[in-house]
C-alpha cells in the first residue's frame, strides 16, 4: 500500500479516537512511520541518525564537562529520536517495522517525544512528529490535508461534540500514533504480500485476517458507541 492509502486508512481509523485536533498529525505520523524502512526513505533515516546521534553525544559531553547544564530530558528525547531512526535503518522492508511489537515501542517513543514538545505547542509537537517521518514530497501533501482536518475538528470539538476517548498526559499523544500505526499494518496485510505482524511468531497476516481485524475494530467501536449513548 502507498502513502496515500495509508494516510486515508489512518485517518478513517484514527478519527474516532481524536479528542484534540492536533492529534490528527500524530495519527498520520503513526500511519507513515513503518515505511521508513523503504530504501527511498534512507535519506531521511540517515539524516535523522546523524542529527540525533550528534545531540546524544553533545548531551553526554555536557554531562562530563559541565554537569550543571546537563538535562536528562534532552538526553532521553535525543536517544528516543535516535532509536526511532535506527529501527528502520536496521530493518528490511516490511520487516520489524511492520510488527505489533514495533508498533508498541514506536508509539511509546514518538508519543513521549510529542508529549514533551507539546510544552511549546501541541500543534507544533504534532507537526514535528509528522515531519520526522515524512519525505519533503509527502509532507507537502499531508500537511495541508491534516491542517484542513485540524480546522474541521477544532470547530466540531469547540461546538461541544464530546470525544469518544480522552486520555490524559502522555497517553494523549501515544494513542493517536498507535492507532495510525495499527492502520498501516492492517493496510499492508490487505496486500498480497501480507505482513509478519505477529513477530516473533512466524505467521504472516494476510487479507482475510486483516478484514477480520478491521471488522472487530468496527464492532468494538459500534459497541462502545452504544454504551456511551
Ligand atoms: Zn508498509
Amino acid at each position: 500500500m502507498k502513502w496515500k492509502g495509508h494516510t486515508i486508512l489512518g485517518l478513517i481509523m484514527g478519527l474516532p479516537f481524536i479528542s484534540s485536533p492536533e492529534q490528527i498529525f500524530l495519527v498520520v505520523a503513526g500511519a507513515l512511520y513503518p515505511d521508513l524502512d523503504h530504501e527511498i526513505k534512507s535519506d531521511i533515516v540517515n539524516r535523522g541518525i546523524l542529527i540525533s546521534l550528534g545531540l546524544v553525544l553533545i548531551s553526554l559531553l555536557v554531562y562530563i564537562l559541565e554537569p550543571s547544564y546537563f538535562d536528562v530530558t534532552f538526553l532521553l528525547l535525543s536517544t528516543g529520536v535516535l532509536i526511532l531512526y535506527l529501527i528502520p535503518h536496521l530493518a528490511s522492508h516490511r520487516g520489524i517495522t511492520h510488527t505489533f511489537i514495533c508498533m508498541f515501542v514506536v508509539s511509546l517513543i514518538l508519543g513521549f517525544i510529542a508529549y514533551k514538545l507539546s510544552v511549546f505547542s501541541p500543534v507544533v509537537a504534532g507537526i514535528m512528529a509528522l515531519t520526522m517521518v515524512s519525505s519533503e514530497n509527502i509532507l507537502g501533501k499531508v500537511i495541508p490535508i491534516c491542517t484542513l482536518l485540524w480546522i474541521v475538528l477544532y470547530l466540531l470539538l469547540s461546538q461541544g461534540i464530546h470525544p469518544l476517548i480522552n486520555l490524559p498526559h502522555v497517553y494523549h499523544y501515544i494513542l493517536p500514533v498507535a492507532v495510525g500505526y495499527f492502520s498501516h499494518i492492517l493496510g499492508d496485510c490487505l496486500t498480497p504480500a501480507g505482513c509478519n505482524a505477529l513477530y516473533p511468531l512466524n505467521y504472516k497476516l494476510h487479507r482475510w485476517e486483516a478484514i477480520v481485524l478491521i471488522g472487530m475494530w468496527i464492532f468494538l467501536l459500534v459497541a462502545y458507541l452504544q454504551i456511551k449513548i
